[in-house]
């Protein structure tokens, strides 16, 4: 059985193979003390044999509450994914084996998005008559970095920005937008509404370079993109410099920056709360908007999420508490489970990129509510 990551996203370094037990770590991101992802693949492996594999440093991973309850993704197609659920963390290490039912299988920490899948997500969203794509600058790496606008700019119209993958790792962000662009291609009562009364920007990755190098948190640089929007730097963090430069540029009324959380088991907004310029008017539509979006979904909920930031305590290097403060209107972090959605558990399959896909249209559903009901 041979072991290889040396493909897109890929992250895992074996440290000792003996018979059918090997012992892995992650590699920490590039220029970065960060790590957290991994995905690695085995091939020639002998169906009906049991392989057992060790993270040895798990523990000392970014977020270590992230492997309480955690099930490693598997896949034999890297096509359908599905949980170990012999995964076990015990003393610092995570545990999990399988016996194959083909002579290749794929591991994860959560199901990859990788850059051709980007490349396709740009392309059928470029197809559509809605959709106008624009290339806002390059990468570190000179990767492209892609605007999708959806629908026609009008000074009456409401600017609504989309962005997501600031962390690489955070891949179940970029099957949100997938899930997004998707309904837009599809078109249907709700996506004419919206496109009535609003333009979208969406950068469904904003960390191309970071995901290819199969990173949890920054780009090759170890630049950690959602620090520092207060004064982004074209030379380091090129996708934050374009993407505030747009959005002075457009206006913007309304943000959702998609990530996901290693440790909470819910999908959850954050608030603005901490910023400078908040008022009780952003504080009840935030409320407002929260209410539609769980009248849509029970993935959407508003219990379980990140304390709220003391008066003036909020970090403007963070992406929606910066735009939130510079444009003064909604603007949300959403954080997605990398685990399961404990109200509404999948054994077979935790949360999910189907889900994460499904979460992304429903969005657009509550934010038509949102937008279309009493202010
Ligand atoms: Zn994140």
């Amino acid at each position: 059985m041979q072991i290889t990551s040396n493909f897109d996203a890929g992250n895992i370094i074996v440290v000792s193979q003996q018979k059918n037990t090997t012992q892995l770590k992650i590699r920490k991101d590039t220029n970065s003390d960060f790590f957290q992802w991994f995905n690695f693949k085995i091939t020639d492996a002998i169906i009906g044999n049991t392989y057992n594999f060790c993270i040895e440093n798990a523990n000392e991973s970014a977020f270590p509450d992230g492997w309480d309850n955690y099930k490693t993704n598997a896949s034999y197609d890297a096509k359908n994914w599905f949980r170990l659920q012999n995964t076990e963390y015990k003393n610092g290490k995570l545990y999990f084996s399988i016996t194959p039912t083909q002579t290749e299988v794929s591991f994860a920490y959560f199901t990859p998005f990788t850059y051709q899948q980007h490349l396709d997500l740009v392309a059928t969203a470029s197809k559509s008559p809605l959709c106008t794509t624009t290339i806002l600058g390059e990468t570190i790496n000179k990767k492209t970095i892609e605007l999708l606008q959806f629908g026609t700019p009008s000074p009456d119209k409401k600017n609504i920005w989309i962005i997501a993958r600031q962390h690489p790792g955070e891949s179940m962000a970029e099957w949100f937008m997938n899930g997004i662009v998707n309904r837009f291609v599809l078109k249907d009562t709700t996506i004419d509404k919206l496109l009535t009364n609003c333009c979208f920007y969406l950068i469904p990755n904003m960390n191309i370079d970071g995901c290819i190098a199969g990173n949890l948190r920054v780009n090759t640089l170890g630049i950690n993109y959602n620090r520092v929007w207060e004064n982004p730097n074209k030379n380091t963090e090129p996708e934050v410099f374009y993407c505030k430069q747009k959005m002075q540029e457009t206006g913007l009324d309304f943000l959702l920056d998609v990530h996901g959380d290693e440790a909470i088991p819910y999908s959850f907004v954050t608030s603005l709360q901490g910023i400078p310029s908040i008022t009780d008017k952003i504080l009840s539509e935030e409320i407002r908007f929260k209410n539609e979006w769980m009248a849509v979904t029970p993935e959407f909920q508003d219990t379980y999420k990140y304390k709220n930031s003391l008066p003036n305590q909020a970090n403007l290097g963070v992406c929606s508490k910066q735009i939130g403060e510079l444009f003064k209107t909604l603007s949300f972090t959403l954080e997605m489970p990398f685990k399961d959605n404990d109200a509404i558990p999948d054994l077979e399959k935790g949360w999910s990129a189907e889900r994460s896909e499904v979460l992304g249209a429903s969005f657009l559903t509550a934010l038509e509510k949102f937008l279309s009901g009493k202010n």
